[in-house]
This record gives C-alpha cells, sequence and structure tokens, in this order.
C-alpha cells in the first residue's frame, strides 16, 4: 500500500507494478492524484494552471531524466523570473544584467566582482542569512532585491534564518540569467496531469482517492510506503512540525498579457505578495486565447492545523522533533517513510523522484525478491 499519490507515492506504486508485477492500492486524501505538481485546465480560458504553485521541472540527473520520459515529452522551457524593486524591472536571480541595470552603467564581468567585493567585505564569518546574502550581494543588493522579499516569504527576522536558504539561488557574472543551472529543464508538453495519470496507468494499481490513510484502520498485512506528514502518522505525539503554507489568490483577466512573463518577483515589502504567476506563459507553444489571461499571487504565511503544509521550517525546536520521529519511524515495522511531507524535507521534484527509485531499488525490491525465494 502506498500513502499519497505525488510524485514519491507515484513512483514507487509504479515501479512495484510494473517491474515487481506487484498489486499496488494507493490511497490519497485529495480528490486528485499528482501531489502538490498537480494542474488542471481553468474552464473559461483553456489555460493549465498549477493549482499548488508554479512547477518547473529540472534536472541533471540521468536516470530521473529518462525514467520522467518514459511517461511524458518536455517542452523546451526555460524558467527566467524578473523581479521589481521600486519602479524597475529587473531580472532574477541576481547576474551581470541585474548589477548593470542597479548601479546605471556597463560593467565587464571583472568590474562587477570587484565592485560586489567592496560592498561584500563587512562580513567576515556568515552566520544567518542576512550575513550570508550580504557576502554573496553586497549590502546595496541584498537591501533591494532579497530583505524584503525574504521577510515576506518567512516572516522571520533574516538574521534568525539559516544560511543556507539563500545559498539554494545562483549569483552569477555573466548574462545568463537562467533560473536553474540544470542540464534537462523543460515542462511536460501535455500537461502535467497527463504525466501523472500515466504513471498511475497500469492494471495492477488501484487509487483510490478522497481516502485518508489514518482513517483506514489496520492496513492489513502489508506493507506500507507512507508519503504524508511524519509528525501526522504518530499523531503529533512529539509535537507538531513547523511548515510554511502559500496562499494563491487566482483571478482571470480580460487581457491577453498581464506582464510579459510567466513569474514576476517583487521585492519591496510594502507589496503584500511575493511574486505574480502567469500561466500562458507556461507554454507559448499552445493555442491561447489572445484576449484573457490567468495569473495567481503568491502570499506566503506560517501554517497552521489544516493548512497545506509546503515549505519546512527547521527551527531548532522542529529538527529536535524530527530526530525523535525519525527514531519513531525506524521501529515502524514494514512501514517506509517517503517524500516531502514524510521526511520532513524540501524537495524538489526530481529529488523526489530519485529518492523513490533509490527507495524501490535498495530497500522495497530486495525484500520482495528476497520474499519470492523463500
Ligand atoms: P506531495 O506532492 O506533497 O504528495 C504527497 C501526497 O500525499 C499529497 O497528494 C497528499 O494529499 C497525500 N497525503 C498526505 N497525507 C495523506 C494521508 N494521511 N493519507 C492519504 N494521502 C495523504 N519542484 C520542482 O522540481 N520544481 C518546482 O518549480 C517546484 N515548485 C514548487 C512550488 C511550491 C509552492 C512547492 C510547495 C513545491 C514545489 N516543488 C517544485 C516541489 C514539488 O512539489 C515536490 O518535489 C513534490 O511535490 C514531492 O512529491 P511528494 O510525493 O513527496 O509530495
Ligand atoms: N529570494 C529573494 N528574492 C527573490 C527570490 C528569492 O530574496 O527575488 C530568497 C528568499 O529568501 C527565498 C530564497 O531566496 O526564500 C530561495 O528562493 P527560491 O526561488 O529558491 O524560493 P522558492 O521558489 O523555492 O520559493
Amino acid at each position: 500500500m502506498v500513502a499519497g499519490a505525488g510524485l514519491f507515492g507515484l513512483t514507487v506504486a509504479e515501479r512495484c507494478a510494473r517491474d515487481l508485477g506487484l498489486r499496488v492500492l494507493v490511497v490519497e486524501r485529495r480528490d486528485h492524484i499528482g501531489g502538490n505538481a498537480y494542474s488542471e485546465v481553468e474552464p473559461s480560458t483553456g489555460i493549465e494552471v498549477h493549482r499548488y504553485g508554479a512547477h518547473l521541472f529540472h534536472t541533471s540527473n540521468e536516470r530521473v531524466w529518462e525514467y520522467v520520459n518514459q511517461f511524458t515529452a518536455f517542452t523546451d522551457y526555460r524558467h527566467r523570473v524578473f523581479t521589481i524593486a521600486g519602479d524597475r524591472v529587473y531580472p532574477m536571480p541576481i547576474n551581470l544584467a541585474t548589477i548593470c541595470a542597479y548601479f546605471g552603467r556597463a560593467m565587464s564581468p571583472g568590474e562587477a566582482r570587484a565592485l560586489i567585493a567592496a560592498q561584500a567585505g563587512e562580513v567576515a564569518h556568515p552566520a544567518n542569512l542576512e550575513e550570508k546574502a550580504i557576502s554573496l550581494v553586497g549590502r546595496p543588493l541584498y537591501e533591494a532585491f532579497i530583505r524584503g522579499y525574504t521577510a515576506k516569504q518567512w516572516q522571520t527576522d533574516p538574521r534568525e534564518l539559516p544560511a543556507e536558504i539563500i545559498t539554494r539561488l545562483p549569483m552569477r557574472y555573466t548574462f545568463d540569467d537562467s533560473y536553474f543551472a540544470d542540464r534537462y529543464q523543460g515542462l511536460p508538453v501535455g500537461g502535467y496531469t497527463a504525466w501523472l495519470e500515466r504513471m498511475a496507468d497500469h492494471p495492477l494499481i488501484e487509487v483510490r482517492l478522497g481516502t485518508d490513510f489514518a482513517e483506514l484502520g489496520a492496513a492489513g498485512n502489508v506493507p506500507v510506503v507512507y508519503t504524508g506528514p511524519l509528525d501526522g502518522y504518530f499523531g503529533r505525539a512529539e509535537g507538531a512540525l513547523g511548515w510554511r503554507t502559500l496562499d494563491f489568490e487566482f483571478e482571470v483577466l480580460a487581457q491577453g498579457d498581464f506582464q510579459g512573463t510567466s513569474v514576476m518577483n517583487y521585492a519591496d515589502e510594502h507589496v503584500p505578495y511575493t511574486r505574480v504567476h502567469e500561466f500562458r506563459h507556461f507554454h507559448p507553444e499552445r493555442d491561447y486565447p489572445g484576449d484573457r489571461t490567468v495569473i495567481a499571487r503568491e502570499y506566503s504565511r506560517f501554517a497552521g492545523p489544516g493548512d497545506e503544509p509546503y515549505y519546512p521550517i527547521g527551527t531548532p525546536t522542529d529538527r529536535a522533533r524530527l530526530a525523535r520521529y525519525r527514531e519513531l519511524a525506524r521501529a515502524e515495522k514494514d512501514v517506509l517513510f517517503g517524500g516531502r511531507l514524510g521526511t520532513y524535507t524540501y524537495l524538489d521534484m526530481h529529488m523526489a523522484i530519485a529518492s523513490a527509485l533509490a527507495m524501490y531499488g535498495n530497500r522495497i525490491r530486495p525484500r520482495f525478491l528476497r520474499q519470492a525465494r523463500v
């Protein structure tokens, strides 16, 4: 049995059915498969929208790339992001074009490096997000592009956030403005849901939607792969793990193009949302209407009970609780915990798939082959 029909659960189910010939029951508490990668067509425009936030596929992992291409082809979309600071627009992540535009003059890579090095020198041993960011981009660029955005995204003083968060964002002294550096990037040609449905489309896989694993009672004597929240599995016995959630405000507008690009960040703290997604720009190859468009404004806040958990926060209290839950999880007989909720880790899609393939290859397959021999 697999609890959760996100990319992790679907990868495990697909491998167990197709490679081992096992019958797999997938229970999913939502009314659709795909987890947070799910997308749907906005009915009045025909535009594919990502209900849980824009999802861009990217990987440098050959094995994952080969695996996903069995279920869908990918477009050649490369993600680019812009950010509005004050009344100007700049490319993001910070690259040579951002630096030249911000300081109002043409600079060579060497000149830009020297300028930023002089501005970044005030921090010798960065110990938190603010110090790390200043050490990478200098104080002026930090204040223009990072401080306000981070405050909105995390609602926590950047001096109390871990330095690693900012290292997810590259800093480049070239004019390369691609958001991701991975070798393979693109969007599923027929949409996310068609891709995810193809993974589940096997006579040995049964998907039961609207079914919460916790309400099933005894699962019977079957091995379980659980991809729901780790603390939820144990009834939050060690306390709740902290998450951030997002609110998406969707709107259909009577105009063909709202912002000219798929994602626009808003760096200033007084703008209440962090970014605006405009979904038509993810698929310029499609024949979408010229007079309407769909946007979503994204707001970030702490998750309360009942909110969708999106980003693990990972405070010291969370980490201490996580260690105790991991011990409980190890002691659980015939249950494997995986995916972003089941491990309380931020995972991109390719990472969720890679770790599901690893769990299948290292734990599940050997177990069933051993059983078959006995
Ligand atoms: P999920 O997709 O969360 O799936 C878990 C499933 O389990 C859900 O469907 C849930 O309903 C179900 N479930 C939970 N509890 C139970 C239960 N008790 N019983 C039954 N079912 C249960 N990755 C990228 O590669 N590129 C991106 O651009 C990108 N953008 C993102 C943007 C946002 C806002 C977020 C939050 C994530 C983004 N990701 C992106 C990450 C991506 O969503 C994850 O990699 C992926 O969702 C991981 O799959 P999963 O199966 O581990 O988890
Ligand atoms: N960030 C920022 N300004 C931006 C974009 C990102 O300060 O315009 C910071 C912010 O702290 C964010 C981190 O960089 O949490 C990582 O950004 P990323 O785009 O990876 O966030 P995600 O897309 O995962 O929400």
